[in-house]
């Protein structure tokens, strides 16, 4: 499974770290989300699809297996 977040549609509301704060960290200077490095090994596929799925912007990109 790959997992990003499309810096184009990111606009930076933040909901996938309530949803998944082990898996996105905040850039605040450019004002956008990313997956933390390693956390597509050490989170749950399900807390990726479950952000992917509550983000307004459909911005968490997943590519399954
Ligand atoms: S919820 Fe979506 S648009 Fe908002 S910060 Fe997270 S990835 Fe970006």
């Amino acid at each position: 499974m790959k997992v990003w977040v499309d810096p184009e549609k990111c606009r930076g509301h933040a909901l996938c770290l309530t949803y998944a704060e082990d898996a996105f960290e905040f850039i605040d200077l450019e004002d956008r989300s990313v997956v933390i490095e390693g956390a597509v090994d050490s989170v749950a596929p399900d807390v990726f699809r479950a952000a992917a799925n509550e983000c307004p912007e459909r911005a968490i990109i997943i590519e399954e297996d």
